[in-house]
């Protein structure tokens, strides 16, 4: 990185248009992981180039700024680099954060990229309805955990599924699911499915895939709608499972719909401007699970893929 230091202020090279920040909080999401192949598996991102730092969301403080939209101060959120500094060029990824009064590693989290894509995923593709029956896989993780709150606002049934008993604990006790399950003890999904939703699912937020999309494909209702945010089981194989119930979205005149939540940054805002009045009010909680230093995030993010993070998996910095 170049920058010119005069005394013991950073300061960015004469002209420079970027935007020179101090990386505060790093976040460890599994979409890290599929930029770390050899081709492009979106349409969004190219895999990362080999021996450059690795590219994620992140909360910053800028220090300099050739950007006339930042300035030295300003607190950021959005895409940077595993680093302890970074300069960030085109700001239609870097976000100024206007409220400061929910701690700052929120915005990797429930009031970041992680918030946003629950908001859209459940509101806006599953158009969700008092009544109905809910159930979110990687439950008490980043996304889910959020999820199922959405789910009990809107007044709906809600089961969650976690890999651990802590976790099952947590979502039970702590985010107010009406139940939940640990899927590692349960062999055989579809009864397991069968036993929490007698009368089927309405939506399935989707965070797994594999197996577990399969048994929620045999227990739709009528008219169901799928909101595919990831499938994490599927990342590491080097072969993707196979699905085999499909045809049950014609059966059951079923909807699957993907998205990425990039494409909805547009809807921060609003989204912020829904979720803080719930989390100041205490009416939403929200579990994150803190790694301290650069050095700690390799073995945090591979955590993931092993369900090591109890909630929502942030990297520390610095914390001004
Ligand atoms: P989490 O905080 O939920 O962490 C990942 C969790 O996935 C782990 O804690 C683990 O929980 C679970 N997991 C890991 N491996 C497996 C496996 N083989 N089978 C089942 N569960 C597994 O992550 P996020 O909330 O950040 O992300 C959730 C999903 O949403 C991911 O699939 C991610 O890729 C996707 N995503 C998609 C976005 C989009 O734009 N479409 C944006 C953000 C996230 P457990 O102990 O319960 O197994």
């Amino acid at each position: 990185m170049v920058v010119t230091s005069s005394t013991t202020k950073l300061k960015l090279p004469e002209g420079s248009k970027g935007v020179l920040v101090k990386n505060l909080y790093l976040s460890c999401d599994p979409s890290i992981q599929n930029r770390m192949r050899k081709f492009k598996v979106s349409s969004y991102a190219d895999p990362f180039k080999p021996g450059s730092p690795i590219i994620g969301y992140g909360v910053a403080k800028v220090l300099d700024s050739g950007d006339p939209n930042f300035k030295e101060g300003d607190l950021v959120w959005g895409l940077t680099s595993w680093e302890q500094y970074s300069i960030i060029y085109g700001t239609d990824t870097l976000f100024k954060i206007h409220h400061t009064d929910v701690p700052l590693s929120y915005y990797t989290g429930i009031v970041g990229m992680p918030g946003l894509s629950a908001y859209v995923g459940f509101y806006e593709i599953c158009s969700p309805k008092k009544g109905e029956y809910v159930f979110v896989s990687a439950a008490s993780g980043a996304v889910g955990q959020l999820v199922g709150q959405f789910a009990k606002l809107t007044g709906c049934y809600v089961v969650g599924s976690a890999g651990s008993r802590e976790k099952v604990d947590l979502l039970k006790n702590k985010f107010g699911f009406d139940e939940a399950f640990n899927y590692k003890e349960k062999p055989d999904l579809d009864a397991a499915l069968k036993r929490y939703f007698p009368e089927g699912i309405d939506i399935y937020f989707e965070n797994v895939g594999g197996k577990m999309l399969d048994a929620v494909l045999k227990n739709l209702r009528d008219h169901a709608r799928i909101s595919v945010c990831g499938m994490i089981s599927q990342y590491n194989l080097g072969q993707p499972e196979g699905v085999h119930n499909l045809m049950n979205l014609a059966w059951k005149q079923a909807r699957m719909e993907g998205f990425l939540v990039v494409k909805h940054l547009h809807v921060h805002l609003k989204f912020v401007e829904f979720v803080l009045p719930y989390i100041k009010l205490g009416k939403i909680v929200y579990v994150e699970d803190v790694a301290e230093g650069l050095e700690s995030g390799p073995a945090a993010l591979v955590g993931l893929f092993a369900g090591r993070n109890v909630g929502k998996q942030v990297v520390l910095l610095s914390r001004e």
